[in-house]
C-alpha cells in the first residue's frame, strides 16, 4: 500500500501532514510513502530528509494522486474550500483520504467525495477518548494555537507582560483574560503565566475550573446555570441567546479590566457564540488586545474579521486564522505523529481495514462505498438515516 503526502494548498498553509521522522514508522508497517516535491519545505523538511527515511519523491502532485492508495493531508475538502476542487477531481474510487475536512461545516464536500467512491476519514470527528489521544490533531493543533495567540497578543500590546521592579520604577503585570479553557485556552493560560501575566479564565464547563486553576489562572465565577453545559465527549453545548446575553453582561466588568483577552469558545459544528459586543470593546482601555481564536467559526467578538487585524476604539482585534501554520515545524511534527498513529490504527496486513466495532474508526469514517455514512453529516445533507433506511429495506 502506498501512502501519499502532498504540499498543502490552503492559502498560507506551511505545515505538512507527514514529516520524515514518521516515514520510518510507516515503512516498518510495510507501507511505501510517495511525496510531492517540496511538500515539507515550508515546514523545514527538505526532499532529501524524506528520501533518507525511505520515502520516494515522485515527479509531481498528480503523480502522488495517481500512485497513492491512501492520501494524508492537513486541510482537504471543506477545510480548504477555495483550492480543494482540483484535488477532489484527482481522487478516484478505491482511494482513502485522511485529513481535516470540515465535515460538519461544509458537508457537501463529503457528498462529492462519496460520489467519487473515495473512502474519507475526517479527523475532526475523532472521539475525545484516552485511546484516541495520540491521534487527536484537534488537540495538538489547539495547543499550538493557544501558545501562539499569547505571543501575538504580547507583541501587539504596547505594554510588557511581567511585573518588573526596576530603578526606573515598577511595571505592573499585564492582565490576561482567557475565555474558553479547553485545549487552546489552557495552553494560552500556561503561556501567559510563563510570560509573567496575571491570568483570569472562564469556561461554561464546570470541569474546566480545576484545570485552569492548576495552571495558575484565577477562575472567574459568573452566576450562570452551567451544570448541564457539557455534552458527550467533553464538548460544550450550545446554550441559547438568553444565556449568552446574560454571560456578556456578567463578563463585561472583567473584560473592561483586562489588557489582553484571548477567546477560544466554540461549540462543534455550530457558529461560535458572540461573547464580546462592540460596547464591551469600547469599555476596554485603548491599547488593549483581543485575539479571537474562534474567528474561523464566526468569532467570539462581534467585531472580529477572520484573517484581519482591526483597531476599534484603540482596541486591536486579531481575527486569528490557522495559527498552527505559523509554527509549521513543530505543528507538523505533532500532526504527523497523530495522523500516522491514526493510519496505523486502521491498517491490518498492509491495507486499510474498516473495523465496524472500533469506535475511533467508525466515528471518523464519513464516506465509504459511494455513500456518506456518518449520521450527523447525513442529517446535515438532508439524507435519510442509514439505520432507518436499513430497517425499511
Ligand atoms: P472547543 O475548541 O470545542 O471549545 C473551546 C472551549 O470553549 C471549551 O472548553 C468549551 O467548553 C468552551 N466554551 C464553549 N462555549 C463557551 C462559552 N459560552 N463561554 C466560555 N467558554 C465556552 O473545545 P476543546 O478545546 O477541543 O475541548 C473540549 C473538551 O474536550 C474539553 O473538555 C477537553 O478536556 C476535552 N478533550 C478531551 C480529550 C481526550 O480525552 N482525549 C482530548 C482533547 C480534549
Amino acid at each position: 500500500m502506498k501512502v501519499g503526502v502532498v504540499r498543502e494548498s490552503f492559502p498560507g498553509e506551511r505545515r505538512v501532514a507527514v514529516i520524515p521522522a514518521s516515514v520510518a514508522a510507516l515503512k516498518k508497517a510495510g507501507l511505501d510513502v510517495v511525496v510531492e516535491p517540496g511538500a515539507g519545505e515550508a515546514a523545514g523538511f527538505d526532499d532529501d530528509a524524506y528520501r533518507q527515511q525511505g520515502a520516494t519523491i515522485v515527479a509531481s502532485r498528480q503523480e502522488v494522486f495517481d500512485q497513492a492508495d491512501v492520501l494524508l493531508q492537513i486541510r482537504a475538502a471543506g477545510a480548504n474550500p477555495d483550492e480543494a476542487e482540483r484535488d477532489v477531481a484527482a481522487l478516484r474510487s478505491g482511494q482513502t483520504l485522511i485529513s481535516l475536512c470540515n465535515p460538519l461545516g461544509q458537508p457537501e464536500w463529503m457528498q462529492k467525495l462519496a460520489e467519487r467512491g473515495v473512502t474519507v476519514f475526517a479527523l475532526e470527528l475523532l472521539p475525545r477518548t484516552t485511546r484516541a489521544q495520540s491521534m487527536d490533531v484537534l488537540s495538538s493543533m489547539a495547543t499550538v494555537s493557544g501558545y501562539k495567540a499569547v505571543l501575538l497578543a504580547a507583541t501587539t500590546l504596547p505594554r510588557m507582560f511581567p511585573m518588573l521592579m526596576t530603578a526606573a520604577g515598577t511595571i505592573t503585570p499585564a492582565r490576561v483574560f482567557v475565555v474558553g479553557a479547553g485545549v487552546a485556552g489552557l495552553q494560552a493560560i500556561a503561556t501567559a503565566k510563563r510570560l509573567g501575566a496575571v491570568v483570569r479564565a472562564y469556561d461554561i464547563r464546570p470541569a474546566a475550573k480545576e484545570e485552569a486553576v492548576s495552571l495558575g489562572a484565577k477562575f472567574v465565577e459568573l452566576e450562570l446555570e452551567t451544570e448541564d453545559a457539557e455534552q458527550k465527549g467533553g464538548y460544550a453545548k450550545e446554550m441559547g441567546e438568553d444565556f449568552y446575553r446574560r454571560q456578556r453582561e456578567l463578563m463585561a466588568r472583567v473584560l473592561a479590566e483586562s489588557d489582553v483577552v484571548i477567546t477560544t469558545a466554540s461549540v462543534p459544528g455550530k457558529k461560535a457564540p458572540v461573547l464580546i459586543t462592540r460596547e464591551m470593546v469600547e469599555s476596554m482601555a485603548a491599547g488593549s488586545v483581543i485575539v479571537d481564536l474562534a474567528a474561523e467559526q464566526g468569532g467570539n467578538c462581534e467585531l472580529t474579521r477572520p484573517n484581519e487585524t482591526i483597531v476599534e476604539h484603540g482596541v486591536t482585534i486579531l481575527g486569528a486564522v490557522n495559527l498552527p501554520a505559523t509554527v509549521p515545524n513543530h505543528a507538523s511534527q505533532m500532526y504527523s505523529k497523530n495522523i500516522t498513529t491514526f493510519l496505523l490504527h486502521l491498517v491490518q496486513d498492509g491495507a486499510v481495514r474498516i473495523d465496524e466495532q472500533d469506535e475511533i474508526t467508525i466515528e471518523t469514517l464519513v464516506a465509504r462505498d459511494g455513500e456518506v455514512v456518518n449520521a450527523r453529516v447525513r442529517e446535515m445533507l438532508g439524507l435519510e438515516n442509514l439505520a432507518e433506511l436499513g430497517e425499511a429495506r
